[in-house]
C-alpha cells in the first residue's frame, strides 16, 4: 500500500487532530531514523505521515527550579549541546553522545527512540533513573505515564498519541547520573547493552540512595531493583561491587535463562556495571580504587 500523504505538522493540536482522523492508519515521523527502515522493509504500511520534525513546542528542553522537559521532538545532538546536561546529569549527554553516527545524532529523537520501543534504546535507561514522565496527547486528552510503566506493562503508545514532553524532577546537587555502554560497532552502533545507575553517597561515602536501570538486559529497558537493594547502605569497595555483579548475573540468569546472548552479556555486564559506579563515585569526589 502506497504512501498517500505526507502532513507537515505545525503545532502539536493539528497534530493530535490529524492523529485522531486517520487512526492507524496514520504514522508520526521525527527523524525518520527507525520509521523508514520499517516502511522500506514492509514491516509497517501506513497511509498517512505526519512529520513532527519542525513543530518547535516539541523541540524544546526547558528548565525551571524543579524540573527538566525534554520535548518530544528533541533530537540527540540538541541534548549533546545543551548545558543542561552537563556536571550531574551527564549520564543524559553520554548516553545521547554514543547513539550512532552524527547523522543518526542530528535526526534521532528521544520521542522515537521512546516510541520505537526497542529494548535497546539508549535515552530510556537514564531517563527511567531520572524518573521520567511522559506528557501524551491524543483528541482524547493528555495523559501521563511513568517511562518505566510504558515499558514494564507494555504500554505501548497507541495509534493515534503522541509524545509531547518528557518531564523529571532536577536531581539534587548531590546525586549523579551515569551511564555505560557496550555496542557492536563503535561509529554505528545499535546499542546491545546500557547501565544507567543515578547515585547518592552519604558522609560515610555508602550508598544513600541508588536507581540502577538497564537497556537490553531484558525484553524491555527495566530498573534492577535487587541490584539496587543490594548495593543500598554499602560502600564503594571492590569486594561489594563484585558480589554487586553477581546479583545482577543471577537477576539475568532467571530472565535470559535458555537465550544465545546470555554468556556473553553474563561478561559484558561485569565492566559496565563497574564503569557506572565508577563513574559516579569519581564524580562526587569519593576516594574509590579503580
Ligand atoms: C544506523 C543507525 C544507528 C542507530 N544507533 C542507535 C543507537 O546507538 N542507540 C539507539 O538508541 N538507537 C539507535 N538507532 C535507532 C534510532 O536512531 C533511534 O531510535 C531514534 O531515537 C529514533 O528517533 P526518530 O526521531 O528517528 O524516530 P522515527 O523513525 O521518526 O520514529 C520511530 C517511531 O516512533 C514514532 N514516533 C516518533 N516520534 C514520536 C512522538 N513524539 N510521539 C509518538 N510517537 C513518535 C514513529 O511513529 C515511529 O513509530 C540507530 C538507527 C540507525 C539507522
Amino acid at each position: 500500500m502506497p504512501i498517500e500523504r505526507v502532513y507537515k505538522g505545525n503545532s502539536i493540536s493539528e497534530v493530535v487532530e490529524i492523529l485522531g482522523q486517520y487512526e492507524k492508519d496514520a504514522k508520526l515521523i521525527a527523524g525518520g531514523t527507525d520509521i523508514i527502515i520499517d516502511i522500506r522493509n514492509e514491516k509497517i504500511k501506513p497511509k498517512v505521515l505526519i512529520d513532527i520534525s519542525s513543530i518547535e513546542e516539541l523541540r524544546k528542553i526547558e528548565e525551571n527550579e524543579d524540573y527538566i522537559e525534554i520535548g518530544g521532538a528533541v533530537t540527540f545532538t540538541q541534548i549533546v549541546e545543551s548545558e543542561i546536561f552537563t556536571n550531574n546529569l551527564y549520564g543524559l549527554n553520554k548516553a545521547s553522545r554514543l547513539v550512532g553516527s552524527p547523522q543518526i545524532r542530528n535526526k534521532g529523537t528521544i520521542g522515537g527512540n521512546i516510541a520505537n520501543g526497542s529494548a535497546a534504546a539508549d535515552s530510556v535507561p537514564p531517563l527511567i533513573c531520572l524518573d521520567s514522565t511522559l506528557i501524551i496527547e491524543s483528541i482524547n486528552g493528555i495523559r501521563e505515564i511513568k517511562l518505566e510503566d510504558y515499558y514494564k506493562d507494555h504500554i505501548k503508545i497507541r495509534e493515534n498519541e503522541l509524545i509531547t514532553k518528557i518531564r523529571f524532577k532536577k536531581p539534587k546537587e548531590n546525586q549523579i547520573l551515569s551511564f555505560s555502554k557496550l555496542g557492536l560497532r563503535k561509529a554505528l552502533s545499535i546499542s546491545r547493552l546500557t547501565i544507567s545507575i543515578l547515585l547518592e553517597l552519604d558522609e560515610e561515602e555508602k550508598i544513600k540512595n541508588i536507581k540502577v536501570s538497564s537497556g537490553a538486559l531484558a525484553r524491555y529497558p527495566m530498573r534492577e531493583l535487587e541490584v539496587e537493594e543490594f548495593f543500598l547502605g554499602k560502600t564503594l569497595d571492590e569486594e561489594n561491587i563484585n558480589a554487586g555483579i553477581i546479583v545482577l548475573q543471577k537477576s539475568m540468569d532467571k530472565r535470559l535463562e535458555g537465550r544465545p546472548t546470555l554468556p556473553y552479556k553474563r561478561v559484558a555486564v561485569e565492566r559496565m556495571l563497574r564503569e557506572a559506579l565508577y563513574q559516579g563515585a569519581n564524580f562526587l569526589n569519593k576516594a574509590v580504587e579503580v
